[in-house]
């Protein structure tokens, strides 16, 4: 449809029809002033029962009221005062309504970075209800009686769990990665593999992040090949580290070959050059024997002798968001005393929760308490059988198939877990299958507590994995609730 509007005559021409509508500027004259608007008894009631303070109320109106005039402008006809009020009432009460909310990730990407990643255990949860509201000992060092540090928490169990000699919690990975380069790469130069200068999503790309740090990105081999004597040749007396980057998000297959961690590093120590390794998820269990690929785990990068290894908090490690950085003292130190640190530091509500996961991992009891470890390591007969039950609640609208659950997140690009997934509508419904999927995803998504699913080929899927089995409750009630709305025709 084509729209053209000037001053107060507006023209729609549609394909099938064409129809011309003048608008007098009456329509706009007509809508009510705003305080007429916080005159009506509704409003006033509202306002008496909530105690909303009048700038609340005038600037709700307001957006109201431009809201209807953006409305008529676009051909819409003129509201009636019981219908902007009702918007008014609308708009207030969602005031009420938290706007970031829990939902249920029946997607089958288990680190979904729209969802907001690792969901944490119930411990992590609590440990930071247990701090939100209170004053803590962040900064402070309750047997000196004096200002303490907010890494020494988590340094030790950090080093504990990684061997590592000092560790250091920032923001985020991204945040982590542009501290080390500042602090120990500035004016001078990083060597990177030229199939590593990689974009990791969401703007993080390495050779952006360098060119920021004020560090100079030297590529070297090429897309497919790097050899540790490509990372020899370009040592000179400006290199301040050799850069392992994980390519958490692709993989490139075919002819292929990189040089190994221990291969760099050990070039790193005939030439006095430090390494550092950018793992992006960084992972403590050994993802292959929960039949996943393989990702490089933090203790292999401490023990091949990495000066820094990088990674997150909420991917594979299953905490709150964090940039982790472990590795030597000496550079650790320097990268706590950088000013930078300062601007990226971590606050106590996610230290709290970091600490609470790092100790599932001390304790042994990650695989049973962290969610995402959890969700990994469900045996495909629990998620078979839960797929059975939410079959049954839909009522002959879904059937049970064959697929895989994506670990995501930028972790394992080509791992995925085998699972049974819950399939609605679909090729064999050919054209009314793309219908059903999508009402009933919309439907889904409409929910109390929103169930986001995933459409492919015409299907949506709903993977049980993805989803803990404390929250099937909700989703059950939910698949009831589609099936009889569809069962009524609505
Ligand atoms: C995810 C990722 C990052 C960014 O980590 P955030 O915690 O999202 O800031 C950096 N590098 C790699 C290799 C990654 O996979």
């Amino acid at each position: 449809m084509l729209f053209l509007r000037c001053n107060s005559v507006s023209f729609e021409i549609g394909t099938e029809y064409c129809r011309i509508r003048v608008m007098m500027n009456s329509e706009f004259r007509n809508l009510p002033s705003v305080d007429h608007v916080l005159a009506h008894e509704h409003i006033r009631q509202l306002a008496d029962k909530h105690g909303y303070p009048h700038s609340l109320l005038v600037s709700v109106a307001r957006e109201s009221l431009d809201g209807a005039r953006r409305a008529i402008a676009s051909g819409s006809p003129p509201p009636s005062l019981d219908e902007i009020v009702k918007t008014i009432g609308h708009r207030l009460q969602e005031l009420d309504t938290p706007l970031l909310r829990p939902v249920i990730n029946a997607s089958g990407v288990l680190l979904h970075t729209n969802l907001g990643r690792a969901p944490l255990s119930k411990e992590a949860a609590g440990a930071i209800s247990e701090v939100a509201g209170k004053y803590t000992n962040l900064e402070f060092d309750l047997k000196a009686g004096r200002r303490g540090s907010r890494n020494v928490h988590v340094e030790g169990l950090l080093c504990q769990l990684t061997g590592a000699e000092a560790a250091l919690v920032v923001n985020n990975n991204a945040a982590g990665v542009l501290l080390g380069l500042t602090a120990l790469a500035k004016r001078k130069e990083v060597i990177v593999s030229r199939g590593q200068a990689v974009e990791i999503g969401g703007s993080f790309r390495i050779p952006d992040v360098m060119r920021q740090s004020g560090a100079r990105l030297v590529e070297v081999g090429t897309t497919n090949c790097t050899y540790a004597a490509d990372y020899e040749q370009a040592i000179t007396d400006r290199t301040a580290a050799l850069m392992r980057v994980h390519s958490s998000n692709f993989r490139l297959v075919g002819f292929v070959s990189q040089a190994t961690l221990e291969e760099i590093v050990e070039i790193g120590h005939r030439h006095n050059v430090t390494v550092f390794d950018d793992l992006g998820s960084g992972c403590f269990l050994d993802t292959a024997e929960f039949g996943l690929d393989s990702e490089p785990m933090v203790q292999q990068s401490v023990d091949a002798g990495v000066g820094l290894t990088f990674f997150s908090g909420d991917k594979l490690v299953g905490g709150p968001q964090a940039g982790i950085i472990v590795g030597q003292k000496q550079l650790v130190d320097k990268l706590k005393r950088h000013p930078m640190a300062r601007a990226v530091r971590i606050d106590k509500i996610r230290l709290a929760a970091l600490i609470a996961t790092l100790t599932h991992y001390l304790k042994g009891e990650a695989t049973t308490k962290i969610p995402v470890w959890r969700m990994i390591a469900t045996p495909m007969e629990e998620i078979e059988r839960r797929a059975g039950l939410w079959v049954e609640a839909l009522g002959g609208v879904g059937k049970v198939v064959d697929g895989e659950t994506m670990v995501g997140g930028g972790s394992l690009p080509g791992g995925t877990l085998p699972t049974k997934l819950v399939a609605v509508g679909g090729r064999s419904r050919k054209k009314k299958g793309t219908n059903i999927a999508q009402a009933v995803s919309t439907k889904l998504r409409d929910m109390p507590v929103p169930i986001i699913g995933r459409i492919s080929d015409d299907r949506l899927l709903l993977d049980p994995r993805s989803v803990l089995p404390e929250e099937d409750k909700t989703v059950l009630l939910a698949l009831r609730k589609v099936a009889s709305d569809i069962a009524k025709g609505h």
